[in-house]
Formats: C-alpha cells, sequence, structure tokens
C-alpha cells in the first residue's frame, strides 16, 4: 500500500491562491486506508474550502485515483460539467495518482497529501516501510525481511559493527538491526547457509529512471 498523509493545511491554502472553483478527487484505496483521502477525508476538506471563500463545484472518491479507468468512469463522465468548470482540482491521493488525475482532466491540480512509502498496515495508523520498489527483489535470500527499506544504511550484507543487542545505531538502538532479524529468521527456517552467503552489490540500473512496463 502507498502511504500517505495529509499536507498542512497553510500549504494547501497557499497553493489554492488564485483558485476560487475547486473540484476535489480523494482515491477509495489506498489513502481512504490511510484515512487521508477516502470521502470522510474528502466531506471534511470541502468544508474547510467553503471556509476559506471557495466555491467547492463537487468531489469524487474513484476506487483508485491512480488508474485512468476508474478515473474516467468515477470522475470524468459522471462529474464532466463540474470538473470541466472547475479551476483547479484538489486531490486528495499519493503523487501517482493526483499525476494521472492532472493528466485525465488537463487541469492545475493542487496536491493535498504527501506521499511517503510502500509500506504495510499492522493495524489503523500504523504503517511501517517494507519496500523501496527497487526493481530486482531478494527477499527469498533474505527470509521475507527487506534490507534495502529495513536496514538503516541498505546493506546487502551484515550486520554491521553498529549493532549492539539486536539493535541498530542510527537508530539509537530504538529499532531492530535488519540484519539480527534476517539471521533469525534463517535460522528458523533451517537456511542459514543463504545467511552465510556474499552478496554482490545489487545491480541498480532496473532502479534509473524513468521506468515504465507494458505487457502487450
Ligand atoms: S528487495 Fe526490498 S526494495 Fe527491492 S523489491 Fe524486494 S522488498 Fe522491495
Ligand atoms: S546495525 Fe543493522 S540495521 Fe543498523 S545499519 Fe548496521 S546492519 Fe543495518
Amino acid at each position: 500500500m502507498i502511504i500517505t498523509e495529509r499536507k498542512p493545511l497553510e500549504e494547501i491554502r497557499e497553493m489554492l491562491e488564485g483558485f476560487s472553483k475547486v473540484f476535489i478527487v480523494g482515491c477509495g484505496s489506498c489513502a481512504t486506508k490511510c484515512e487521508t483521502g477516502g470521502e470522510e477525508q474528502v466531506k471534511e476538506m470541502a468544508e474547510v474550502l467553503k471556509e476559506w471563500g471557495k466555491e467547492v463545484l463537487g468531489w469524487a472518491v474513484p476506487e483508485e485515483c491512480c488508474d485512468y479507468r476508474f478515473l474516467r468512469r468515477d470522475v470524468l463522465r459522471p462529474y464532466k460539467e463540474a470538473v470541466g468548470n472547475a479551476e483547479a482540482i484538489l486531490v486528495m491521493a499519493c503523487g501517482s495518482g493526483a499525476q494521472a488525475v492532472a493528466e485525465v482532466t488537463g487541469k492545475p491540480i493542487v496536491p493535498a497529501l504527501n506521499t511517503k512509502f510502500i509500506g504495510i498496515t499492522e493495524r489503523l495508523r500504523s504503517f511501517h516501510e517494507r519496500c523501496r520498489a527497487c526493481g530486482d527483489c531478494l527477499l527469498f535470500y533474505t527470509g521475507g525481511i527487506c534490507p534495502l527499506t529495513r536496514c538503516a544504511k541498505g546493506l546487502l550484507n551484515g550486520p554491521c559493527g553498529g549493532q549492539a543487542n539486536g539493535k541498530c545505531e542510527a537508530t539509537q538502538w530504538q529499532t531492530d538491526c535488519a540484519w539480527v532479524l534476517i539471521y533469525e529468521r534463517l535460522k528458523e527456517q533451517g537456511r542459514l547457509d543463504l545467511f552465510k552467503k556474499l552478496r554482490l552489490p545489487k545491480d541498480w540500473s532496473e532502479w534509473s529512471r524513468p521506468r515504465e512496463r507494458v505487457w502487450r
């Protein structure tokens, strides 16, 4: 899931300066689960905008904001006139969703959220970063624990000399050392041969931008 958080209201207000007619687009997927761009948050934002003297022409929460198909079905077709009359679209979705809205509407967009990371949900409002989308997954070799996101130095061979009692120096021993976790996991699974194996420097070419994937 893409983890987002709302920008400070003052920043949103500044970006909206000069736009009086606004349409709001949320996201029925990740941002709803993060409680940053679901129906409830969109309605609250509409009230804030009205207090700022803006004319809210409408709002919509597409099934997924980062998908052209849902944007067309849930936003463009049912709210064609309102979107057409809007001077700006306030987008309460991740950066990918905000760009999709900019592309399909051609309107100036105001991103209301900051995109933080790809993470897992532990419980409501508790998220943990677990993947940097490196393009070349090595979880098989590390017991299903990603060292690129969970080791403060992103080491491919660890632990480094900074671990003590299973904790990491880079966070003043507040978080677990990823490589101790990897060791424990592989040991439990009887796969310590993988831990002993030297992992060569990663091929970061898969990480170079821009990236596109089109399957035909
Ligand atoms: S190795 Fe880590 S960053 Fe790369 S794809 Fe796998 S989980 Fe994501
Ligand atoms: S202590 Fe562990 S998690 Fe921290 S930087 Fe060293 S290897 Fe990585």
